[in-house]
């Protein structure tokens, strides 16, 4: 059976979708205003990397009591802003609630796990036949913590990820000295994650894959998809601004934007903007040998194709709201303070900055599935902190879900009807 395929949005799960879709034999058409894998897109300045272990949802039991933290503290890891907490509060009551037990968080671990597993080799062999196989590494993660009780703190969390498969290396102060010369000696714990991998470049990663599609035929329209043409229950045309794209089938793949096209499609979603900011110096001193995490800002440092970049913080805003760059900022200053042999004083005009949203959703769990409406249109976005490792699976499954086919993992945990 081949359809055409209409992939709205050409960041990185639009553009895995329109691959496998390919792949598959059906005709693309991609509806993308921005440029693919350009700064508009949340798969342009994430952190990179390909965590398959990356399976704890962001809240667990207890979150509820940092709370007045996260409202108090505009510049702490997690940030909510105050004029924007009545239109939050549905989507974090329904967050804190996915996180209120051990075994809710164990169920979801396990959807995540599924997700993710392979994700470092499957995103090797889609770069390879891109064409820009150097943008992936698959040499694991670190992450770095002041002393073994910080790890210990964090046990309930890494205890279901053993449960779920994954395995590490710990490392004393000297190791991790050995490993990460010029890492702060103030970190004296580690965690080697051998089966986790990393993007050199997320944005390029993105441009080259939807470069192979166009290489293959599909054409982009430069425009916003604002609706769905359905006619007894069939699809038959994406609406744009630039007129209708007939088609056979389609598929969400907006990230933060997807919401309202959801709706057209006959399903509600607590779809929400977790932003996060990036901060890349140029030409650095010092860096990481392997990407890591640091345990006490919760933003990965690793070296990219610009230079030493710097990804965290979660600020809950609406996705057009002004930009707080204090909160790059933070994280350049981190950043300095990791690595002792970088300026203590950097010029501004080694350090760029960016603002992106993670699509999420309460559970910490994507949308993937047929629509209500018709299953002619596919839910695929929602992936928040794992859209660029959960890409590779999800484009796989859209591709089933496309041909008929049975998708080769069970899609219940992912279905865009659960939040009804
Ligand atoms: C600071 C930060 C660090 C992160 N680190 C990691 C990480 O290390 N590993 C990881 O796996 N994930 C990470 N993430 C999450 C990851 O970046 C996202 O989950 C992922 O990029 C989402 O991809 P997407 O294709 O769904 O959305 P996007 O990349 O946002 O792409 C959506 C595209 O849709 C287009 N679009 C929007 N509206 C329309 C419309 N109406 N019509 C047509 N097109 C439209 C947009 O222009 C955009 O190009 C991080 C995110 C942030 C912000």
């Amino acid at each position: 059976m081949s359809r055409h395929v209409a992939i709205i949005g050409a960041g990185v799960v639009g553009a895995i979708s329109a691959i496998e879709a390919l792949k598959s034999g059906h005709k693309v058409t991609f509806i993308e205003p921005g440029d693919p894998g350009g700064e508009q897109a949340a798969s342009y300045g994430n952190a990179g990397w390909l965590s398959s272990h990356s399976v704890i949802p962001p809240a667990g039991p207890g979150t509820w009591k940092k709370v007045p933290g996260f409202l108090l503290d505009p510049l702490g890891p997690l940030a909510i802003r105050w004029t924007y907490l009545p239109q939050a509060a549905p989507w974090l009551l329904r967050y804190l609630a996915s996180g209120w037990t051990a075994e809710r968080v164990t169920a979801t671990a396990r959807a995540l796990r599924a997700l993710l597993a392979e994700a470092p080799r499957l995103h090797q062999e889609l770069a390879q036949q891109a064409g820009a196989g150097h943008l992936i590494e698959r040499r694991g993660v670190l992450h770095v913590f002041p002393t073994r009780r910080h790890f210990e703190a964090d046990a309930a969390a890494w205890d279901i990820r053993r449960q779920m498969g994954v395995q590490w290396l710990e490392l004393s102060a000297d190791e991790l000295r050995r490993r990460e010369p010029e890492l702060d000696p103030r970190y004296a714990f580690g965690l080697f994650v051998e089966e986790a991998g990393h993007c050199r470049d997320p944005g390029a990663y993105v441009a080259a894959l939807v470069a192979q599609v166009r290489a293959r035929g599909a054409q982009i329209v430069r425009d916003r998809a604002t609706g769905f043409r359905i006619e007894t229950g069939r699809l038959k045309a994406v609406l744009t601004g630039a007129g209708e794209i007939p088609c056979e089938a389609a598929v969400i793949a907006a990230g933060v934007r997807s919401k309202p096209l959801a709706a057209l499609a006959g399903d509600r979603v607590p779809l929400q903007a977790e932003r996060g900011y990036h901060v890349v110096i140029e030409r650095p001193e010092a860096g990481p040998r392997t990407p890591m995490m640091a345990s006490d800002c919760k933003a990965v440092a690793s070296l990219t194709e610009a230079g030493l970049r710097m990804a965290g913080q979660v600020e809950i805003a609406a996705p057009d709201a002004a930009p707080d760059w204090r909160r790059a900022r933070i994280l350049r200053d981190r950043l300095l303070g990791m690595f002792p042999a970088l300026p203590r004083i950097l010029p501004e005009s080694r350090a760029r900055y960016w603002l992106g949203c993670r699509p999420s959703l309460p559970d910490g769990l994507p949308c993937i599935g047929h629509s209500s409406a018709t299953r002619d249109i596919i839910h695929a976005y929602g992936h928040g902190h794992v859209g660029l490792v959960g890409s590779a699976r999800t484009g796989r499954l859209v591709a089933q879900l496309l041909s008929g086919r049975a998708p080769e993992i069970p899609i219940a945990p992912y279905d865009p009807r659960r939040f009804a």
